[in-house]
């Protein structure tokens, strides 16, 4: 069980709070008493999930866009003070053949995953630095230390996001304000519907990645990895040398969970609901290698 004392009272943002993992983090800090604020794009889902949980904020939210992000902080800063966490959630993960991928669709991933990470760590180092604190948080995932076929855009940007948080550990040493990354495996949310997790990897439930985050809260270190099994495959096998590491990957089957061994019709249904995510042109066929760890 989690400490609430490091948690009581702290104001903390949450990107892509409507769902999934957002949801199930804000949740969770809300229980060990902090005063939560979610955004997100979707503005009837934030407005409900806010409302259903009575979090202190909710409201509309796009993390590709300046105005929006800076205006949703400075709204929470007046109603609840200073921001202590911000947590860089919100995140896209259409799958299939990166040939088939139009540009508008890879643009858009990396405008969501990458771009909206590193506005929103610009946005909260601005307010955090003069006052020396301050905890920003990054959802990466499994798939920033690997590498999925079906997965090959949203790898980059995972890859991208750890590259950014770890520099920015480095470039603020000694001013008070922390970095994290966590890195969870695939978990049961709509962005993993329809697809087939590989073998001897269990999903993660979203609540794990919370707890995850609160721990990382009360004692703050660079990366968290969740499954702890998930993580452990992943690290080990990128020591590997590489045709192996891509066998074992090919052998628990991440070649073709993104891929091949999707349910369409539920992958159809989460791209149609994901603000960008659609428009994939057809042809999904066609497994090739994988690395281990099964990202997500
Ligand atoms: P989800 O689809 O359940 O929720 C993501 C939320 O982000 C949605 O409510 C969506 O509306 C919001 N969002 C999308 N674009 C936005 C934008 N421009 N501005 C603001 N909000 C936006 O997904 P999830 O599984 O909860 O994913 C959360 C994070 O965890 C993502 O960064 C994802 O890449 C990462 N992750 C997920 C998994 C997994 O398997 N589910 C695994 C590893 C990492």
């Amino acid at each position: 069980m989690t400490e609430t004392k490091q948690i009581r009272g702290k104001v903390v943002v949450i990107t892509g709070g409507a769902r999934g993992i957002g949801l199930a983090t804000a949740t969770a800090l809300q229980a060990l008493g902090a005063q939560i604020a979610i955004g997100d794009i979707d503005e009837t889902t934030v407005k409900e999930s806010g409302t259903a949980r009575n979090f202190e904020h909710y409201g509309k939210l796009d993390v590709t866009d300046q105005e929006s992000f800076d205006g949703f902080l400075d709204e929470v800063e007046r109603t609840l003070g200073p921001i202590d966490v911000l947590i860089n959630n919100a995140g896209i993960m259409p799958t299939g053949r990166v040939v088939d991928e139009p540009e508008e669709l890879t643009r858009r991933i990396l405008d969501i995953n990458v771009y909206g990470v590193i506005l929103g760590s610009k946005l909260a180092l601005r307010r955090m630095l003069p006052r020396r604190g301050g905890h920003i948080i990054n959802i990466a995932s499994l798939a920033g230390e690997t590498h999925i076929p079906g997965l090959a855009t949203y790898n980059a940007s995972k890859h991208a996001v750890l590259g950014f948080t770890d520099t920015l550990r480095e470039e603020y040493r000694g001013t008070g304000v922390r970095f994290s990354s966590v890195l969870p495996t695939l978990t049961n949310t709509e962005l993993g519907s329809g697809v087939t997790p590989p073998k001897l990897l269990r999903p993660a439930e979203p609540e794990e990645i919370a707890d995850a985050v609160a721990k990382l809260i009360v004692a703050p270190k660079s990366k968290v990895r969740v499954t702890a099994v998930a993580g452990f495959i992943s690290q080990f096998v990128g020591l590997l040398p590489e045709a192996l590491g891509d066998g074992i990957g090919r052998a628990l089957g991440s070649g073709r969970a993104f891929l091949d061994d999707v349910d369409a019709d539920k992958r159809k249904a989460y791209e149609e609901r994901a603000p960008g995510a659609g428009a994939r042109a057809p042809g999904r066929g066609g497994g090739a290698g994988g690395g281990g760890g099964g990202g997500g």
